[in-house]
């Protein structure tokens, strides 16, 4: 049996965590270059806190401020020529997936030359600047992931990077900057985190460990379904969502996803749906596509979400994911073309094939509330 587990990222949570373990940031280097979005980490007060620390520690800073959704390579690499250019030695990430990925891959550019066109299509030296991150949103988890995920406009969906010189050195996780978040963007994190814990019990590397990582994120996401529903969260279901995602994220530093997530960057990439309600889409689907393969694993996760089987786990989403768009036949021949080749279709003991794939994609989107039953 595979037990194996590496968590080389120290994980700092609680109230007003950053100001208390400024010294954290101390050992990091002399000065940080600060990768964020345009607005939210001013307005949440993480940036403020980061800000007090360094300066706490005497260490400078520079801003790059301009990490949007889904960031670009152009967006790293102009990241990258400000760490250069203001030479910095560490990099902190302030924000959801978006800004913590490119800060990542700003690390990874400020210490090696890769060429634009082999970034996202070649292995890379393990070598990249230190990494602080301060997660905003609680659905990514790349604050203790080796991953960095990237618009490829060349392959038309989204791509992971992969290195172990991408695992931060430090998390500092404060539900409070979470206080302000739109339903909406808790909602999709929310499902995001929720489909990691899941992928990663599925998954052909899932392990005692791990599973016990992601049976503890399951059960946290789902106690807070009925409060996703209603859009509005108390400070306690706040820090369970965010305990809920690093958990989550530290089992996918493990295990990686699924087809899940592989069919679910498709729908970004040319839908622009929300990365997590996405994956809160496909899942019911993809579950009733893998789970007569693996039943003890399926029997292991429905009790701890609360609810007795697939039909009822499908309308509970169904009902936080509202109404859902159309996808044409052509669409869904386009993205599972491109889906099944994809590494991490094959990371889940039972192997989709193309019309697995499309099939899964058809039944997501046909599971609208009125035709649920029916359909699913
Ligand atoms: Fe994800």
């Amino acid at each position: 049996m595979n037990t194996n587990y590496l968590m080389p990222t120290k994980i700092l949570m609680g109230e007003d965590c950053i100001r208390s373990n400024a010294l954290e940031l101390a050992g990091l280097g002399r000065k940080a270059l600060i990768v964020t979005g345009k607005n939210s980490a001013k307005r949440n007060g993480s940036l403020d806190d980061v800000l007090f620390s360094l300066d706490k520690n005497g260490q400078h800073y520079a801003l790059y401020d301009q990490v949007m959704s889904n960031p670009t390579i152009a967006c790293v690499y102009e990241g990258a020529a400000v760490a250069r250019r203001e030479q910095v030695d560490f990099v902190i990430g302030i924000g959801g997936g978006s800004a913590m990925d490119a800060a990542k891959v700003i690390a990874l550019l400020a210490r090696q030359d890769i060429p634009r066109e082999e970034l996202l299509s070649k292995v890379h030296k393990p070598d990249a600047l230190p990494l602080a991150m301060v997660p905003t949103t609680a659905g990514t988890g790349s604050e203790v992931t080796p991953y960095a995920i990237l618009t490829n406009d060349i392959a038309q969906t989204k791509t992971p990077i992969g290195s172990l010189a991408l695992f931060p050195r430090c998390a500092l996780l404060d539900a409070g900057y979470m206080a302000e978040l739109p339903p909406g963007t808790t909602l999709n994190t929310a499902l995001d985190a929720l489909s990691h814990a899941v992928e990663g019990m599925l998954s052909v590397r899932a392990n005692p460990m791990t599973d016990l990582l992601a049976g503890e994120s399951i059960r946290q996401i789902a106690s807070c379904f009925e409060v996703l529903h209603l859009g509005v969260l108390e400070p306690q279901h706040r820090r369970a969502l965010l305990y809920g995602s690093v958990l989550a994220g530290m089992v996918i530093a493990n295990t990686g996803t699924t087809a899940v997530h592989s069919m679910g960057h498709l729908l970004t990439y040319f839908r622009g749906i929300a990365h997590g309600g996405a994956n809160g889409l496909l899942l019911p689907a993809f579950i009733r596509r893998v789970q007569g393969g693996m039943p003890e694993r399926m029997a292991n996760i429905w009790p701890l979400t609360g609810f007795p089987g697939i039909d009822q786990f499908s309308s509970a989403l169904a009902g936080l994911l509202g109404e859902r768009e159309e996808l044409s036949e052509e669409e869904i021949e386009k993205f599972s073309a491109a889906a099944i080749r994809a590494k991490n279709v094959r990371n889940c003991p039972v192997v989709l094939s193309y019309e697995d794939i499309a099939a899964i994609y058809r039944e997501s989107f046909a599971c609208q509330d009125g035709n649920l039953k029916e359909i699913c």
